[in-house]
């Protein structure tokens, strides 16, 4: 699933790219994917002729505010991400121009809107989880009301750190991917961070030192950051706008590097279940 670089990558380029533009047409072979208004052609109503005003994270969630109070909601969820290009109908599928568009991983077309200039933001979704939705400010206020803080903001200090996890009970691993108290993480970079950290991610919260939370806070920086600087992770289906792999995939040094050697010690990688959800970690430098 997309994290916090991924969405951040693609947003950023969203607003190099599509801010200003109207919005002429929606397409969809997947109606199920519009959450509200639930009706398609509701939906295509709705947005037809509204100007791209602004683009903005939140959390895993993209958020492209419209002209009329309008907020158009994007979540990528496991395997869906945007791609901005130009397709050709045929047969009522999009064929890509060629190029990194037409790799695989991006022809699941199921969502797509055409913009005034002709460029097109194609949803591709292999599993067809991701979601958009369209809310006035009140609502989209609610919405995203129960997310906890941006770990990126300037503001978010490590006492804020320590205030989000004061609420929290649990194994370290799973409340770092909670978005009630920390947005933007998830199975990968939780892993990252952890092992940057040198923390067991199956370690109770409420075990942890003050050093050791220094660590894990500073991690979570250093880590997501780094992410951003490489345009994400492409391990899994997210693609830049593009249609192009994030470099993080060589930076990992956990993540889905099970039976490999720890980049720091040599330590055979391992992975161990933790809820639905599997961990990476290296058994030497991160003692439990
Ligand atoms: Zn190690």
């Amino acid at each position: 699933m997309p994290e916090l670089p991924e969405v951040e990558t693609t947003v950023k380029d969203l607003w190099e790219k599509i801010l200003g533009r109207k919005i002429e047409d929606v397409w969809t072979d997947f109606p199920k994917m519009i959450k509200k208004p639930k009706d398609f052609k509701g939906f295509v109503r709705e947005i037809k002729r509204r100007k791209i005003e602004n683009i903005r994270r939140r959390g895993k969630n993209i958020l492209i505010t419209l002209s009329g109070n309008k907020t158009l909601l994007i979540h990528q969820k496991l395997t869906g991400h945007l791609l901005l290009g130009k397709w050709k109908k045929k047969n009522n599928k999009w064929q890509p121009p060629p190029g990194p568009l037409s790799e695989k991983v991006n022809t699941y077309i199921h969502l797509l809107f055409t913009f005034d200039d002709g460029q097109q933001l194609a949803l591709s979704d292999l599993r067809k989880f991701a979601k958009a939705e369209l809310f006035n400010k009140d609502e989209l206020k609610k919405e995203l009301s129960s997310l906890g803080p941006e770990p990126l903001d300037k503001s978010f200090t490590f006492e804020n750190f320590t205030g989000a996890l004061g609420r929290a009970r649990g194994k370290i691993k799973q409340v770092l991917m909670d978005q009630t108290v920390i947005v933007g993480i998830g199975n990968i970079y939780s892993d990252e961070i952890l092992w940057q950290a040198k923390v067991h991610p199956l370690k109770e919260i409420s075990q942890f030192s003050e050093k050791e939370l220094k660590n894990i806070y500073r991690a979570i920086r250093k880590i997501l950051l780094l992410a951003i600087k490489l345009c994400g992770e492409s391990i899994s289906d997210y693609r830049t706008l593009s249609g192009e792999a994030g470099f993080f995939d060589k930076a990992r040094k956990v993540y889905r590097r099970e039976g490999e050697k720890c980049r720091h010690c040599g330590t055979v990688i391992k992975r161990i279940k933790t809820g639905s959800r599997s961990a990476h970690f290296c058994p030497n430098c991160q003692l439990l």
